[in-house]
């Protein structure tokens, strides 16, 4: 039985987790990939104290400090948080596995927005794919087009722009959205072609990517790439909380009170699942601001 299950594995729950371990708390991580989001950025440069990490390095460095100062780590993609009858948490994840805590906290982060055109289901992994460190070695001298309006993609975009020959970024909008540093980058970077006022349509192709449909004034026009990257915001990972009474924001994302505990008693969220900034400093300082809630909440509970 562990005092405390951190149920994600990026800044929020690693940082939790060496508050956690302070406390003398028995304390395990549980993930499906290390490192969470962070882990996917090119390069971070607002991760105060260190001016300049690739996003893997960083996200390494936190789930290292977590397992140093002892907490488990165990690789398990959870699919049900239930509340057991003593008041304990059930935690059942892929291929059987049940672990049991007396609090937890739900770190999961967000997944990848679906544009929602035909085409883009049938051909992920096939040229359709949602994160350009991952898979922007694919298409080293190819054609790609980054879609999207706001931080997220000018990143995608920059990064691919190192790899493709021609990087379009299509956007719906007259004017992108993003960081006044992060637009400029993108506007002067020569391999990188804007198409604004642009809706997106289809991706196309039959075995694998052929090209990109957009309308624009009206009329509808086809793109030849040989890749799409979609980049269009996250959605809170919350698809495990059906056995457990939790309210969500508008956005879907879990609600919290000053303590960051849900409505089910003893049930922690932290990261970028609760409402909030975006960024992974704030994750991680969360993630802390739930142990203590949860440290709390377990003396009393005792
Ligand atoms: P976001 O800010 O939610 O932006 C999503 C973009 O995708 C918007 O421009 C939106 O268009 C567009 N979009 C959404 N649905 C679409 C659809 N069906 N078809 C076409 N376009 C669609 O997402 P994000 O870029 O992932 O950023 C999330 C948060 O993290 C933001 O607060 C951002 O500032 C932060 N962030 C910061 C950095 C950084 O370098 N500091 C990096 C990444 C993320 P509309 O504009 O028309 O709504």
């Amino acid at each position: 039985m562990l005092d405390l299950a951190i149920v994600g594995g990026g800044p929020a729950g690693a940082s939790a987790a060496v508050y956690a371990r302070r406390f003398e708390m028995k304390t395990a991580l549980l993930f499906r990939e290390p490192g969470g989001l962070i882990s996917t950025a090119h390069l971070v440069e607002n991760w105060p104290g260190i001016p300049s990490i690739s996003g893997f390095e960083l996200g390494e460095k936190l789930l290292k400090h977590a397992r140093g100062v002892g907490a488990e780590e165990i690789f398990a993609e959870v699919s049900a948080i239930e509340k057991e009858a003593g008041g304990t948490f059930l935690l059942r994840a892929a291929g059987g596995k049940e672990i049991r805590a007396r609090a937890v906290l739900l770190a999961s982060g967000t997944f990848p927005r679906k544009l929602g055109v035909p085409g883009e289901a049938e051909l992920l992994g096939k040229g359709v794919s949602y994160c350009a460190t991952c898979d922007g070695p694919f298409f080293k001298g190819k054609r790609v087009a980054v879609i999207g309006g706001s931080d997220s993609c000018c990143n995608e975009a920059e990064f691919l722009a190192d790899l493709a020959e021609k990087v379009f970024l299509i956007y719906r909008r007259e004017e992108l959205r993003a960081e006044p540093a992060n637009r400029a980058r993108v506007e002067k970077n020569p391999k990188i072609e804007m198409i604004l006022s642009a809706t997106p349509r289809a991706i196309l192709g039959k075995e694998k990517v052929e090209g990109f449909r957009f309308e624009r004034a009206g009329k509808e026009e086809d793109l030849k790439v040989d890749g799409v990257f979609v980049a269009i915001g996250r959605e809170p990972m919350t698809g495990l909380l059906d056995g457990v009474e939790v309210e969500f924001s508008e956005r879907g994302e879990v609600l919290v009170d000053e303590k960051k505990m849900t409505k089910t008693p003893g049930l922690f969220a932290a990261g970028d699942v609760v409402p909030g900034i975006k960024q992974a400093i704030i994750a991680a300082a969360s993630g802390v601001e739930a142990v203590f809630g949860a440290r709390e909440w377990l003396r009393k509970s005792n």
